[in-house]
C-alpha cells in the first residue's frame, strides 16, 4: 500500500512499525460548537482510511482526541478559550458546554456512518499526562518562562519547519498578531498558560495554576495511546503550519524521535472559492443538511467522489448528483437482491481494481468505478454476484447500503427548491469578512431566490454602505472588499 506522507512531500510505501497491526491518531473535534460538515469531510477521510487498512486485513487502533480545554479563538495564544467563551456566552459551564456538544458530534458523526474511534480521550481527563509530557520538554532544554507560562523555544528545534515547508519569513507573518516581547522567536509557542485568573478551568503545575496550550494535548495522548512512535497522524491541512508543527515539536523535545511515521492530511471541503468555516460564515451542519432533504449517505458519498488530497466542491448540483448517484446504486440493489448468484469469476477484475485503487494512496473515487462498471455488467448479466463485490468494498465506502437497500434513501427527496434553500447558503466571503455583511448577503440571496428583486437591490446597498460589494456567480453570490 502507498501513502502520500505530508513529511516527505511524496506517496511513500506504507510498511506498519508492526505487522500487521496500524495505530493512527485523529485530531478530534473542540466541543464548543456544533461541527460542519467541512470538519466531517477530515472525519470522514480519517474514518475511510481506517477502513481501507481493515480491508486490507490490518488490525488498526484509531485514537481521537476531543478538545474541551485550551483552544483558542487564535492560533497565536492570544484570545479567549473556545470552551470558556461559550460556556460565559451560554450562562454554562464549560463541563456542560464539552458534554453537549460533544453527544451532538458523536450523533452527527454516526449518522455519517463514522466508526467510533478505539479510543477517544477528554483533553481534561489527561492534564496529569500533559503536564508530565511539557515537564520532560522543559528538563530537555527545549522551554523558557515568560509573564504568559511555559513557552517552546522553537529555535533549539533546527527541524521546526520541516512539516510546513514555511521559511522564516512566511512564519513571521504567520505570528503578525503576537505582541508578546519576550518571545525569543516568532514561531514560539506556549506550553503551559498562567497568569489568567478569568480561565474557568485550571489545575495546579510545576509553573503555577493554569492551563495547558492547545498542542499539548495531542502529543501527550497520542503517546500514551499509541506509543512513542507510531504510524498515521491525520488531520486537515489547516493543522500543518501550526498545530501539527507544533505537536511535532514538541514530541522530538519530549522523547528525542520523530514520533509520527505518516503525515496525511486532507483538503477543504469549498464552496465557490471560499472554504467552509466559522469564519467565512458560510457554516452548514448535517441536520441542516438534512432538513435541506441531503440524507447524510447522500453527503458521504460525496465525500468519496474526491481524492481526500483535492478540494471538494461543495454545490447543490454537486451534492444533487451525488445523492442521485447513491440512489442509483440503491436501486440496483433492490433488483439484484431479487436474481441468483450465477457466476461470481467474472467479478474478480473488479474486486482487484478496486483493491488496487483503494491501495494506491486512498483513491477512492477510482474504487467507485470500479462500482459502477459492477453496475452496467451485473444489470447485462442479471447476476447478483454484482451486488455481493459491491456490498464488500462497501466496508470501505461507508455508505451503509446493505441497510440503504431497504428504505432509507428514498426517505430524502433533493427537490428543486430545497436546491434553491441550499443555495441560500452559498455566500463566499474572504477570511475576515464581518459576520454582519455575511448575514446581508444571505439575506439579499434569499430575496434572489424568492425573486424579490427590490429587497434584494436594498440589501445590495446596505452592504456597499458597509464597504464590500456583492457578485453574483453560478453556485449564490461573493461579497468582497470594496475596490
Ligand atoms: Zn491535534
Amino acid at each position: 500500500m502507498k501513502l502520500y506522507n505530508t513529511l516527505t512531500r511524496r506517496k511513500d510505501e506504507f510498511v506498519p512499525l508492526v505487522p500487521g497491526k496500524v495505530g493512527i491518531y485523529t485530531c478530534g473535534p473542540t466541543v464548543y460548537l456544533f461541527a460542519h460538515i467541512g470538519n466531517f469531510r477530515a472525519y470522514v477521510f480519517a474514518d475511510t482510511l481506517r477502513r481501507v487498512l481493515e480491508y486490507l486485513g490490518y488490525e488498526v487502533k484509531h485514537v481521537m482526541n476531543v478538545t474541551d480545554v485550551g483552544h483558542l479563538t487564535s492560533d497565536e495564544d492570544t484570545g479567549e478559550d473556545k470552551l470558556d467563551k461559550e460556556a460565559r456566552l451560554e450562562g454554562k459551564k464549560p463541563e456542560e458546554i464539552a458534554q453537549f456538544y460533544e453527544q451532538a458530534f458523536f450523533a452527527d458523526a454516526a449518522k455519517l456512518s463514522i466508526l467510533r474511534p478505539n479510543v477517544v480521550c477528554r483533553a481534561t481527563e489527561h492534564i496529569p499526562e500533559m503536564i508530565e509530557l511539557v515537564r520532560r520538554i522543559e528538563a530537555n532544554g527545549f522551554a523558557y518562562r515568560t509573564a504568559v507560562g511555559l513557552i517552546f523555544d522553537t529555535g533549539k528545534y533546527p527541524e521546526y519547519a520541516l512539516l510546513s515547508r514555511l521559511n522564516l519569513a512566511e512564519q513571521q507573518a504567520g505570528a503578525r498578531t503576537r505582541v508578546d516581547p519576550e518571545r525569543r522567536n516568532p514561531s514560539d509557542f506556549a506550553l503551559w498558560i498562567t497568569n489568567q485568573p478569568n480561565h474557568l478551568m485550571q489545575w495546579d503545575s510545576p509553573w503555577g495554576r493554569g492551563f495547558p496550550g492547545w498542542h499539548v494535548e495531542c502529543s501527550a495522548m497520542s503517546i500514551k495511546y499509541l506509543g512513542e512512535r507510531f504510524d498515521i497522524h491525520t488531520g486537515g491541512i489547516d493543522h500543518i503550519p501550526v498545530h501539527h508543527t507544533n505537536e511535532r515539536a514538541q514530541n522530538f523535545a519530549a522523547t528525542g524521535k520523530e514520533v509520527v511515521v505518516h503525515w496525511m492530511h486532507n483538503a477543504f471541503l469549498v464552496i465557490g472559492d471560499a472554504r467552509m468555516g466559522k469564519s467565512e460564515g458560510n457554516l452548514v451542519t448535517v441536520s441542516e443538511l438534512e432538513k435541506r432533504g441531503v440524507s447524510p449517505a447522500g453527503f458521504r458519498y460525496l465525500c468519496q467522489t474526491a481524492l481526500y488530497r483535492m478540494p471538494l466542491s461543495f454545490t447543490a448540483e454537486s451534492l444533487s448528483s451525488a445523492q442521485n448517484s447513491l440512489r442509483g446504486l440503491v436501486d440496483f440493489g433492490r433488483n439484484a437482491q431479487g436474481w441468483p448468484v450465477k457466476d461470481a469469476a467474472w467479478t474478480e477484475p473488479y474486486r482487484q481494481e478496486f483493491k488496487d485503487a483503494v491501495a494506491d494512496d486512498m483513491n477512492i473515487p477510482q474504487g467507485l468505478a470500479a462500482v459502477w462498471s459492477l453496475v452496467r455488467e451485473g444489470n447485462q448479466r442479471q447476476d447478483r454476484a454484482a451486488w455481493d463485490a459491491i456490498l464488500d468494498f462497501d466496508r470501505v465506502l461507508g455508505l451503509g447500503l446493505g441497510k440503504l437497500s431497504e428504505t432509507q434513501v428514498h426517505e430524502y427527496k433533493v427537490s428543486d427548491s430545497s436546491n434553491v434553500t441550499i443555495a441560500v447558503r452559498f455566500v463566499a466571503s474572504p477570511p475576515g469578512t464581518p459576520a454582519e455583511v455575511v448575514a446581508l448577503a444571505e439575506k439579499r440571496q434569499a430575496a434572489r431566490d424568492a425573486r424579490d428583486w427590490d429587497a434584494a437591490d436594498h440589501l445590495r446597498r446596505d452592504i456597499l454602505d458597509r464597504g464590500y460589494v456583492v457578485e453574483d456567480t453560478k453556485d449564490g453570490c461573493s461579497v468582497k472588499p470594496r475596490p
